[in-house]
């Protein structure tokens, strides 16, 4: 069933837990998302990358996972993820998205704000819960390049009150060594820093963004560190691509019929 990702955040979020979010290039994906969360019976988060929302098949896709939501046996949010520009938002909720990332991690905080405010008057009463970023998550989100944690814009923690005063953000992903793609490395989650952004974001969950490769450990930290959901994209897509290779491999051998 489809559920609004405020209430699932906010419940999982007192049980000591996070939201699984994870990126749908396809249906393919999203029924295999699904099948998960449901043997697992937990809730999860299908998100859909800027490029295949900005591509001429986009607005099907959304409609298709909004579907795949609705027939699911647990809840399941829908959600626009780093989105940069006011078109693509609008047009991705059009098409039934439950949630965006507004993303305007690339501006100047004031500007990020600015662009946050926008979105949240139009998203508002149709009831489209709004995320932002805030410092940024190197690497492409939409690409498995590898990136070093030295080299990530963390958020400070100085900025994230005012900012929220200002953005009405409902969530907030924040940059504390965390990278999109694959990490260059060692991973260093800064925790100290993840604690200071917590305690300026109040009753705001934060997210973690780039989830691929971190140790468990890390992974089952997070809720305490005041994250309320994970995106995690790298990792499903690398499993997909090695099992698509190895059938081909197996098709290759004489015997075999594919
Ligand atoms: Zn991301």
């Amino acid at each position: 069933m489809r559920a609004a990702l405020g209430e699932i955040v906010t419940r999982q979020v007192r049980a000591g837990a996070a939201v699984p979010a994870r990126t749908c290039y396809g249906t393919d994906t999203a029924l295999a998302v699904v099948d998960a969360a449901e043997r697992l019976r937990l809730p999860v988060v299908l998100l859909v990358a800027p490029s295949s929302a900005a591509a001429a098949t986009g607005p099907k896709l959304i409609r298709m996972l909004r579907h795949i939501a609705d027939d699911a046996a647990v809840e399941v949010c829908v959600q626009l993820d780093h989105a940069k520009d006011e078109a693509l938002i609008r047009r991705g909720i059009e098409a039934g998205a439950d949630s965006v990332l507004a993303d305007g991690s690339h501006l100047p905080p004031a500007a990020n704000a600015g662009f946050v405010r926008k979105v949240r008057e139009f998203a508002a009463p149709l009831g489209v819960m709004v995320e932002a970023e805030l410092g940024s998550v190197p690497g492409a989100e939409d690409r498995a390049t590898a990136q070093g944690a030295d080299t990530a814009g963390k958020t400070d923690p100085a900025t994230v009150r005012p900012f929220l005063a200002a953005s009405g953000a409902q969530l907030l992903a924040c940059g504390a060594g965390n990278v999109h793609g694959r990490y260059r490395g060692v991973p260093a989650l800064d925790w100290r820093l993840l604690a200071a952004v917590r305690d300026q974001a109040g009753p705001v969950p934060l997210v973690l963004h780039g989830a691929s490769g971190l140790p468990e450990a890390d992974l089952r930290a997070a809720p305490a560190a005041g994250i309320g959901k994970v995106n995690l994209n790298t990792e499903l897509r690398t499993a997909m691509l090695l099992t698509i290779d190895r059938e081909i491999a197996g098709c290759r051998r004489p015997a075999r019929t594919c």
